[in-house]
């Protein structure tokens, strides 16, 4: 038998850790992703504009791409940023009752609270729907203008990292349900003017919603920092954790994780964890502390109406009363769901599953993991009422002849709101997934899909 001698074959010896190559032509141990929902790795496929790649485990949308990307995020942000400019600079609502009237702007729903004693609340609006989306539009259009130029901006990284956390604390489209919900509230009693600034916030509300919508981390990340390679021998078909490593919740990178704790994604920097560090006993906290807020929420009131003289403090179930009794049902829906459904069924929820996480199967798995996206989904949702108080708080106020002034419960409400966003945050869906599997026929490939619209 002839002998072939073996051909030694050299590797160069600065091979670049980072791939300049667009993501579809690379190999494919750099294109693999481990899923932020149930850990499991699989191989991104090549994608065209308009695609995007789902987890083949639970169906988590793992990348998503856009047409001209950079160009898209830039213009939307910069027409939401000139958008808020607008609605903080013109009169947002007047009301006119007997020939007494009053016109407010936008900054004046938190600012009026401040007067009456409320500085947290009024804190939470403004953040929430004026200074954390200028901070993330800002960030969006310095990141995206140092793309366009092929030249990194400073703080690129750091902008970019943040921009994520941001996200679910912006809420312009909360707050626009909670104006019309006040403007019906009054329409009957008063007389009310929409201003230039009203029509410019809807705007603003979503231009946002699309901006927020456009980015693409996956071509982002790989544009700011080039794909690094994922760690050698690492596999698809099975989670990340029974291999050691694990997916980075803000750039996707999959990382080897050591040992001795303190891991950090070598490409963003974000901290690693193979599962959020005490993640039951922090949810159950924060479901505690939820639920004592919520006694206060629904035994205080949370605004006092003054009408000719006559003073009629309201709790939120005895606003949803009055709505009925005025014959607007529609509203009193909606304030029903976002004020009592929303938060009490979202805190049975994530209770049931942090008791149910030790049970969980591949069979379950999947609805657990969609009761809580539903959960994490809906949170936000329950500010209404305490925007409803912050507009008309600021709005009415025409003395003794009618006037409105803030409950003690407007803070309890917020409170129960923002712990119950932090609920979900610090719940890590991973959990649901850690009980052996059952079946072993699985894709190790994303599956790739039309993006919806
Ligand atoms: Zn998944
Ligand atoms: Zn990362």
């Amino acid at each position: 038998m002839p002998h072939y001698p073996l051909k030694k074959r050299h590797l160069p010896v600065n091979t670049p850790l980072v791939d300049r190559l667009p993501p579809e032509l690379r190999v494919q141990r750099r294109r693999l992703r481990a899923c932020h929902e149930c850990d499991w790795v699989s191989a991104l496929p090549p994608l065209k504009s308009g695609e995007k790649a789902s987890c083949p485990r639970c169906s988590h949308v793992l990348v998503k791409r856009n047409r001209f990307p950079a160009q898209r995020s830039m213009a939307l942000a910069l027409a939401s940023l000139i958008a808020l400019l607008i609605a903080v600079s013109f009169p947002f609502i007047s009301f006119n009752v007997g020939g007494v009237g009053n016109r407010i702007e936008l900054s004046q729903t938190a600012t009026t609270l401040i007067a009456f004693h409320q500085p947290i609340v009024a804190i939470a609006v403004i953040m929430t729907i004026i200074v954390l989306p200028a901070v993330y539009l800002v960030g969006v259009i310095w990141l995206q203008y140092g793309l366009l130029r092929g030249k990194h901006m400073s703080f690129s990284r750091d902008i970019a990292r943040s921009l994520a956390h941001l996200t679910p604390w912006m809420m312009a489209d909360v707050f626009i349900i909670g104006a019309l919900v006040s403007l019906i509230k009054i329409a009957g009693m008063a007389h009310i003017e929409l201003g230039i600034s009203f029509w410019s916030f809807c705007m603003f509300a979503v231009l946002l919603l699309k901006t927020s919508q456009s980015l693409d981390a996956d071509w982002m990340w790989f544009s700011l920092e080039g794909e690094p390679l994922a760690p050698e021998g690492t596999k698809t078909g099975t989670t990340g954790a029974s291999q050691g490593v694990t997916g980075c919740p803000t750039c996707g990178l999959v990382n080897r994780l050591s040992p001795q704790g303190q891991n950090r994604c070598t490409r963003c920097h974000e901290k690693l964890h193979q599962r959020l560090p005490h993640s039951l006993q922090r949810t159950w906290a924060l479901l505690f502390a939820a639920t004592i807020m919520y006694i206060p929420a629904n035994v205080y009131p949370i605004m006092t109406t003054t009408s000719l003289g006559h003073t009629t403090p309201s709790t939120i179930i005895g606003g949803v009363v009055q709505l009925l009794q005025m014959g607007s049902w529609p509203i009193a829906a909606v304030i029903f769901i976002a004020s009592v459904i929303v938060p009490v069924g979202k805190l049975v929820a994530l209770a049931w599953l942090c008791l149910v996480i030790k049970r969980s199967n591949e069979l379950n798995a999947q609805s657990r993991t969609k009761l809580y996206r539903l959960t994490e989904f809906i949170g936000r949702w329950s500010m209404v009422d305490v925007f409803v108080v912050a507009i008309l708080v600021a709005l009415i106020r025409a003395g003794s002849l009618m006037s409105i002034t803030p409950g003690p419960a407007a803070l309890a409400f917020g409170a129960v709101v923002v712990f119950t966003m932090l609920a979900a945050i610090t719940f890590d869906p991973r959990l649901i997934w850690d009980a052996p599997p059952t079946c072993s026929t699985r894709r190790e490939t994303a599956t790739k899909e039309p993006v919806d619209g």
